[in-house]
């Protein structure tokens, strides 16, 4: 998406580990416009597929994932992440280990929010290594729903996630596709 590309070229930072950071507009001050645009896109390229439920994992998520529900005119969960041990009452559970803390946690969606009927579409703000989609997949799968889809606003291609969720088979849409990033700063697209 041309309009995603150009404002990552603009106002996207390179950070040693391969980091991107989009604070200016995505991950901490959101441009809601862009939002608008985003989540237009999604809906057209899920237009053929039947989606009763966006599922999305805080906090980034969340924005990004509400704009894109008012085009699929349906509810959003989001997984809440906690270090808990025993997480008591009626949840989904699966663990996710984060790219940019480097640690572990469990993420969990009430029971009461993911139903056998549901039809899933994960969105998140970044695809790098993973573990965050398998982890949402992991709580539709447990619930009997079905997986939809999943919806994507920047993928790192050079990183080894897209592969492994798209080998189990899910459609996963990307916005953005990084192919590579300079030390000096500069991203390249696939
Ligand atoms: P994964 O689980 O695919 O390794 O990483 C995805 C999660 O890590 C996303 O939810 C996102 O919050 C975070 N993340 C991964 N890579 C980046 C990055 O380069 N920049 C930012 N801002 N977040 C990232």
């Amino acid at each position: 998406m041309q309009l995603l590309k150009d404002r990552i070229l603009r106002d996207g930072k390179v950070f040693p580990g391969n980091v991107l950071k989009v604070d200016s507009f995505l991950n901490h001050q959101m441009d809601v416009s862009l939002f608008c645009a985003l989540g237009k896109e999604f809906k057209r390229r899920f237009a053929d597929t039947e989606i009763t439920k966006i599922l999305t994992i805080e906090a980034s998520g969340i924005g990004i994932a509400c704009v894109a529900a008012m085009y699929f005119d349906v509810p959003v969960v989001f997984a809440k992440k906690t270090q808990t041990k025993n997480i008591a009452g009626d949840v989904y559970k699966s663990r996710v280990e984060s790219f940019t803390h480097g640690r572990v946690y469990d993420i969990i969606v009430s029971k009461e929010f993911l139903h056998k009927e549901d039809k899933v579409l994960l969105i998140d703000d970044f695809l790098a290594n993973g573990s965050a989609l398998l982890g949402l997949a992991a709580l539709v799968q447990d619930a009997g729903a079905t997986l939809s889809g999943a919806g994507i606003v920047i993928e790192k291609g050079f990183q080894t996630g897209g592969q492994l969720v798209r080998d189990t088979g899910l459609r996963v849409e990307s916005l953005a596709i990084v192919s590579s990033m300079d030390a000096d700063g500069t991203v390249h697209f696939a």
